[in-house]
C-alpha cells in the first residue's frame, strides 16, 4: 500500500507494481500528483503548475529514466535561464556551457572549470548525487572522481564560492540565482553545491517543462500503475496507520504527519522525528497575461526560467531574511514562462515564487510584481488574472507543504544525509513493513521520485 501520489509516491507504486506486487494508492486530494499538479488557477483554459514545473530532475534522475512513460514530452526552451540585472544586459543561460562562458567575459574560464566541469561529469555523476547512500552498482570511478571534485566546491557557502570562483557581477549573480533553489541561507554550507548541481542540469540534460503541464507526468505514472494491475484511489486521506492492513506500506508523507499517523513509534525514532526542521516557505503566484512579459532586455523572453532579484549580496540578503523569519522588502524571485517552451496551456501564463518564513501570513503580491516590474516595465499591465497562494494555502493543498516549504524539510547539510534520521537506510522507519518516501528521504526536494525508488527497493528486499 502507498500513501500520496508526489512523485515520490507514485515511483514507489510503479516499482512495486512492476516487481508483481498488488498495489493499492491512497491519495487525499481530489486528483493524483502533489506537488506536480496542474489546473485552471486563474481563467478558463489556462492551464497552471501549481507546484513543480521545470523538470530537470525528472530528466535526469535514474528513477524516471528507468520508467520511459508514455505520452510524456519534455519539450526545451530556447535558453534554460536567464538573470536579469539592472542597468546591464541580463546574463543567458544556454545548454551549450561554452556560449553560456562566452557571456560571462573575465569568468569565462572559472564558468567552465566548475558549473562546467560538473555537466561533464555526466548523467553518472548526477546519479551518484542523487544517490547519496547508494547503491552505486554499475556507477563509473569517474563518477566518484567527479562527486569528489564537486563535493569540495559543494560543500561550501554559496556566496563564500561565488566570491572565490569568480570576479565578475555577472557570474556571482548566476551561481547566487541557482544557489537560491535551495531555499537556504546562501551564507550556509552546501548552498554552493545545490546551484552548481542546478547549472549543471542546465548545460546537461536543459530545464524542460512538460507538455500540457506537469500533470501530465502524474497521470502517466498513475495509468502505468492502473496498466499492471494496481489500483489508485483520490479523496481517502490516511489519519492513522492502524487503519491500514497490508504487509508492506509506503507513506508519501514528511515526519511531522507520521508523528500523527502513528501510535506506536519507538521513542528514541520519535524524538529524532520531533527533532526534524522544516525550512522557510514559499509565497506562490499565477498569472493569466494577455502577451509575453515586456522584459527591458528582449533575450530574456527565450529564458524558461528567470531568475530575479540582482546581484548575489541582494540575492543573499533576501534569502538570509527569510531563513531568520522576516520578510525581504526586495525578495528573490524564481519566475517561469512555459510559453516559451510549451505553447499547449491556453494562452500566456507566468509561474513565479518567493521565499517567506515559514508559515508566514504575508501577502507579497505587491513586492513580487515589483520585483518583475523592475526587469520588466510594463508587466501589471498584461495582467488579465492572478492567483495566489501563500504556505496556509500551499499546506491546503498537499499537506507535505508544511508552513509552505516545498522541499519536505531544511536542505542543509546535516539535513541533507540525515534525512529525516541518520540511517544507511533513512527510508525505512523502526515499524516492520512501514517505509518512509517523501522529499523528508535522500536526496530530498523536486520531482526526481528517488525516494520512492529507493523505499520501494528496500520494501521488495527478501
Ligand atoms: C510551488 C512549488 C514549486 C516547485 N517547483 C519545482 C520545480 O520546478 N522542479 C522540481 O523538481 N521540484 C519543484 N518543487 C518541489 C517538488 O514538487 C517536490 O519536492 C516534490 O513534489 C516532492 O514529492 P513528494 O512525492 O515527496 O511529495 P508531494 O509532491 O508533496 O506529494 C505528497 C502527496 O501525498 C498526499 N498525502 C499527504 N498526506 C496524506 C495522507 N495522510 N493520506 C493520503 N495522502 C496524503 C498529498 O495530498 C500529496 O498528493 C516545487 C514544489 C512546489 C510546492
Amino acid at each position: 500500500m502507498v500513501v500520496g501520489s508526489g512523485p515520490n509516491g507514485l515511483v514507489a507504486a510503479v516499482t512495486l507494481a512492476r516487481a508483481g506486487r498488488r498495489v493499492l494508492l491512497l491519495e487525499a486530494a481530489g486528483r493524483f500528483g502533489g506537488a506536480l499538479r496542474s489546473g485552471e488557477l486563474t481563467l478558463p483554459g489556462r492551464v497552471h503548475d501549481f507546484g513543480a514545473t521545470v523538470m530537470a530532475m525528472a530528466l535526469a534522475s535514474p528513477a524516471f529514466r528507468g520508467l520511459e512513460l508514455k505520452g510524456v514530452e519534455f519539450v526545451h526552451p530556447p535558453l534554460p535561464a536567464a538573470h536579469p540585472l539592472d542597468g546591464r544586459p541580463a546574463v543567458l543561460v544556454h545548454r551549450d556551457p561554452v556560449r553560456t562562458a562566452a557571456g560571462l567575459g573575465r569568468d569565462a574560464r572559472a564558468w567552465l572549470a566548475t558549473a562546467g566541469a560538473t555537466a561533464r561529469g555526466g548523467l553518472p555523476l548526477v546519479e551518484l548525487l542523487l544517490k547519496p547512500l547508494g547503491p552505486w552498482g554499475g556507477l563509473p570511478l569517474s563518477a566518484f572522481a567527479g562527486a569528489a571534485r564537486f563535493g569540495a566546491a559543494a560543500l561550501l557557502p554559496a556566496t563564500t564560492f561565488a566570491r572565490r570562483a569568480f570576479r565578475t557581477t555577472e557570474a556571482r549573480a548566476l551561481l547566487a540565482g541557482m544557489a537560491a533553489h535551495s531555499v537556504l541561507d546562501l551564507r550556509s554550507p552546501v548552498s554552493a553545491g545545490y546551484g552548481l548541481l542546478l547549472a549543471s542540469l542546465a548545460h546537461l540534460v536543459g530545464w524542460p517543462l512538460v507538455r500540457g503541464g506537469s500533470q501530465v507526468l502524474a497521470d502517466a505514472l498513475v495509468a502505468e500503475l492502473r496498466a499492471l494491475g494496481g489500483e489508485a484511489v483520490t479523496g481517502h486521506r490516511v489519519r492513522r496507520l492502524s487503519e491500514l492492513r497490508a504487509p508492506v506500506v509506503v507513506l508519501d508523507v514528511t515526519p511531522r504527519q507520521l508523528l500523527a499517523m502513528a501510535d506506536h513509534l519507538p521513542a528514541a525514532y520519535r524524538r529524532r522525528l520531533e527533532r526534524y526542521r522544516y525550512g522557510p516557505g514559499v509565497f506562490k503566484l499565477d498569472w493569466a497575461l494577455d502577451g509575453p512579459v515586456p522584459w527591458r532586455d528582449p533575450a530574456v523572453a527565450g529564458a524558461g526560467t528567470v531568475h530575479l532579484g540582482g546581484t548575489l549580496e541582494e540575492i543573499a540578503l533576501s534569502e538570509a531574511e527569510a531563513a531568520a523569519g522576516r520578510v525581504s522588502p526586495r525578495p528573490y524571485v524564481l519566475v517561469v514562462q512555459p510559453y516559451a517552451a510549451d505553447p499547449a496551456r491556453g494562452g500566456h501564463t507566468l509561474w513565479a515564487y518567493c521565499h517567506v518564513p515559514n508559515g508566514s501570513r504575508a501577502d507579497r503580491t505587491a513586492a513580487v510584481e515589483a520585483q518583475i516590474e523592475r526587469y520588466a516595465p510594463g508587466f501589471r499591465d498584461r495582467v488579465l488574472a492572478r492567483h495566489a497562494m501563500g504556505p496556509a494555502e500551499l499546506e491546503a493543498f498537499d499537506a507535505n507543504l508544511v508552513g509552505g516549504d516545498i522541499s519536505g524539510g531544511l536542505s542543509s547539510l546535516t539535513q541533507f544525509l540525515r534525512r529525516p534520521v541518520w540511517s544507511p537506510a533513512p527510508w525505512r522507519t523502526p515499524l516492520p513493513g512501514v517505509f518512509l518516501c517523501s522529499a523528508a528521504t535522500p536526496p530530498g526536494g523536486g520531482a526526481h521520485g528517488m525516494g520512492g525508488w529507493q523505499a520501494a527497493r528496500l520494501a521488495l528486499r527478501p
